[in-house]
């Protein structure tokens, strides 16, 4: 039987997956950074203006801040801006080390690749453009402290000395994008079937949960529909496996054309469909699920010069009309389903009529076995 926890748990935030990962990264270099800048100090020999106090004072600083900022945001969503904030803190505790040790001489001038390359994996294009612009800046104010008096010369030999920092995040910018790409491919072939193109029940889960949260929320109509190729076995066992695999293919297409763009359609195992209709009432959602029925039964298709054919049973279920837990609805479509099977195929059926017939607990209890299969129907497993 299906469960709303257990689909809820199904619901992977990619993005938040994502997102706490190049946190965790961002961490590790913030880290490294500290590191860095201590092995410095007590490097013999270091230059470093500042009193031992303040810069102990600024580290120490530094480190609870990383320290307080990922602990306070260890339970709740991650947001780029949160990634943003640490960098820019990253790029202030730079400029104040580098202030300290020798200005835009400093031997740590560097460090700012780490924010460079950390801002060019974590943040979008926009806000690691920023970044430099702010570094930049920094990098001004340093060569003025510095002493540089700054003409179109000495300009132009600082963006010299400058661009291999804009370098460094045009490249990690642009592998990062080659990565998200291709993390993105691998999430679509993820959530698509294959056979039809259409979403697969993996995808499906989350979005019919997303759906009927927004139902509940607004107390809008959301119906579902369950279809079921009628006797897909008997059309392999007669003409092949090919054709079954093209009556399914074409099963995908008629329903495709039938329902709304706005409808979300999933294969949602071997021969049988799901369409979420959001915000379309029990009544109108028969109607589409006759024009489908009788759709699919005028669909034909070539299968070695011979014509094959073939019908659906639709099972259909409505909130608020006939369920009243929309968290229901999947399962009472399928209900519907199964009766349509058990009285005889090529039918649409809603859950509200056979509840009419006071027939559903003999339902669920029956349902288990298939009498004309001699087997359990894939459809309760979820
Ligand atoms: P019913 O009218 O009760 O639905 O009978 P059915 O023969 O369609 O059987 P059922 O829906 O219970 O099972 C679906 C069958 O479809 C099981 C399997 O042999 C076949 N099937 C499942 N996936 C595929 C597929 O990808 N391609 C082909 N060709 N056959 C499939
Ligand atoms: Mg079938």
């Amino acid at each position: 039987m299906r469960s709303p926890e257990k689909d809820k748990a199904l619901d992977l935030n990619i993005e938040q997956i994502e997102l706490k990962g190049f946190s965790r990264s961002l961490t590790e270099i913030e880290f490294l950074l500290l590191i860095l800048v201590i092995l410095y100090f007590v490097v013999p020999g270091s230059v470093v203006t500042a009193e031992p106090f303040w810069m102990t004072l600024s580290m120490f600083a530094y480190a609870v801040f990383v320290l307080g900022f990922n602990y306070v945001n260890l339970d709740t969503p991650q947001y780029a801006w949160k990634l943003a904030i640490e960098t820019w803190v990253m790029i202030i505790f730079i400029t104040w080390v580098l202030w300290n040790t020798g200005n835009i001489e400093s031997p740590l001038i560097n460090l700012y690749l780490l924010v460079v390359i950390a801002s060019a994996i974590t943040l979008d294009k926009v806000t690691t453009i920023l970044e430099i612009v702010l570094i930049f800046a920094f990098y001004i104010f340093l060569g003025v402290k510095s002493g540089i008096k700054y003409d179109l010369v000495s300009f132009s030999v600082t963006m010299v000395y400058f661009s291999p920092f804009v370098l460094v995040a045009y490249i990690t910018t642009m592998l990062a994008s080659d990565v998200h790409y291709g993390k993105m491919m691998f999430k679509a072939l993820s959530e698509t079937d294959e056979m039809t193109n259409l979403l697969n029940k993996r995808s499906f889960i989350p979005m019919y949960n997303k759906a009927a949260e927004v139902a509940m929320k607004y107390n809008q109509p959301l119906s579902v529909m369950m279809i079921d190729a009628d006797n897909l076995k008997e059309v392999n066992d007669k003409h092949g496996h090919k054709a079954g695999d093209k009556l399914i293919i074409s099963m995908g297409r008629s329903i495709e054309e039938c329902l709304r763009t706005s409808d979300i359609i999933c294969r949602y195992g071997g021969d049988e469909f799901v369409a979420l209709l959001p915000q379309m009432p029990s009544g109108r959602a028969i109607e589409a699920g006759e024009r489908l029925r009788s759709a699919v039964e005028n669909t034909s298709f070539d299968v070695d010069g011979k014509q094959v054919s073939s019908t659906v049973s639709i099972g259909i279920a409505s909130f608020p009309d006939e369920v009243g837990n929309v968290f229901d609805v999947l399962d009472k479509a399928d209900q519907a389903l199964y009766e349509c099977k058990r009285s005889g195929r090529n039918k649409v059926t809603s859950y509200s009529s056979i509840l009419a017939t006071s027939e559903v607990e003999h339902i669920s209890s029956k349902r288990q076995y298939d009498p004309k299969q001699g087997g359990t129907r894939e459809t309760d497993k979820a």
